[in-house]
């Protein structure tokens, strides 16, 4: 077999865990810093405050107005403070929004970065920042924003809500699913997606009948790590962007909004890649759609795209916008197919 590939590994430095969080103080000093701005949303605003006590002289103050697709105003609020605490690097405690927002102030300042992820989005090892402005959603892509440090420690994640582990579990399992037919893959990416699958293969049925199973927790925020790492090194197909329109357009929730489309976009693939595709088809009982779907409804996941209020005709629209812009994909898209491919996820039908 003839081999031809590039590889860049993640400069970041990652620390694993449970009980990792008490040592955010010791990484904000070995990153030489000495005035950390914690970072949360509103919900996670008393995790973010008691983090702030644990580094004690270290937290220079506290910000709590992270929220969904990274909007520049809230950015620019958090601007001011990092400018009046005079902060030297910013703790993203929370999920792929609170991340955001890290991501946009470092993108501006190339502030140090740590982020404790409580959730499996996986943005916190990726060099990718989406944020928006006046509805629009822009997507960038610089080593400024790629976070230093991030501190995973599955403790956090024990509270993450059953169907929220489920619909982030499969949002990260997206990464991993069009990681292993990316055209700039390498046999890292493809180790690390394989096993990403599997370890959210094992652990997601345990977290939804044991939300306080810490094995499964640690497994799945392991999952979360490699699936993001795969995200962060190669290029993202149909899948994603599906994803991007729905939930640009329509509003529709991200994490769910992957765990719909997870099944019938890698059913639509399936033929096309399926040499990629075998080994990860397999974990899913061997047919990598319609095993996906099985999994997702084992697991309780949203099936359908008709649950997030979405109408038939918003369906038309959608599937011309994306294939407004050509990218590259393992099958070549063409209207009709993903017309379909949107149908059958409207209905919540499992794919053909
Ligand atoms: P989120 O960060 O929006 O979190 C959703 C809600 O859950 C928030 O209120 C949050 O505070 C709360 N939450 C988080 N962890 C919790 C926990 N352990 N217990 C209880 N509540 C918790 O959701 P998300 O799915 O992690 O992130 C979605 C966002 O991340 C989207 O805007 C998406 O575009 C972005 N994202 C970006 C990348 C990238 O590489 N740039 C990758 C993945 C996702």
């Amino acid at each position: 077999m003839s081999r031809e590939f590039s590889y860049a590994g993640s400069p970041a430095q990652i620390v694993f865990g449970a009980g990792s969080r008490s040592k955010v103080a010791e990484w904000v000093v070995k990153a030489g810093c000495k005035r950390a701005l914690v970072l949360s949303t509103p919900h996670q605003k008393s995790d973010a405050e008691a983090l702030a006590r644990e580094i004690g002289s270290l937290a220079c103050g506290i910000f709590t107005g992270a929220t969904m697709h990274t909007p520049v105003e809230v950015t620019e609020a958090a601007m001011t403070v990092v400018t009046e605490t005079g902060a030297d690097c910013v703790i993203s405690l929370g999920g792929g929004s609170t991340t955001g927002l890290g991501k946009a102030i470092a993108y501006r300042t190339d502030l140090l970065q740590i982020v404790v992820p409580t959730t499996y989005a996986g943005s916190e090892v990726t060099p990718i920042l989406g944020q928006t402005e006046g509805g629009r959603k822009t997507t960038v892509r610089d080593a400024k924003i790629l976070p230093e440090i991030v501190i995973y420690d599955p403790a956090l994640t024990l509270g993450l809500p059953v169907a929220m582990s489920v619909t982030s579990g499969l949002n990260a399992m997206a990464h991993a699913v069009e990681g292993l037919y990316a055209r700039d893959r390498n046999p890292i990416s493809s180790l690390m997606a394989l096993e990403g699958l599997r370890a959210f293969a094992r652990s997601l049925p345990v977290i939804v009948n044991d939300p306080q199973n810490a094995d499964a927790r640690g497994d799945a925020l392991y999952g979360a790590w490699l699936c993001g790492s795969v995200l962060g090194t190669v290029g993202m197909a149909l899948h994603h962007k599906i994803c991007h329109t729905l939930g640009g357009s329509f509003d529709t929730p991200h994490a769910e909004t992957h765990a719909v489309m997870l099944p019938h976009t890698a059913a639509f693939n399936a033929a096309a890649a399926a040499p990629e595709l075998t080994e990860a088809a397999a974990v899913f009982g061997g047919s990598i759609g319609g095993g996906l779907w099985d999994f997702a409804k084992a697991i309780g996941a949203p099936l359908s795209l008709k649950e997030f209020g979405l109408s038939e005709a918003d369906l038309d629209h959608a599937a011309s916008i994306a294939v407004e812009n050509p990218y590259w994909n393992p099958r070549p898209i063409d209207r009709d197919a993903i017309r379909l491919l949107l149908q059958d996820a409207w209905e919540g039908r499992r794919p053909r």
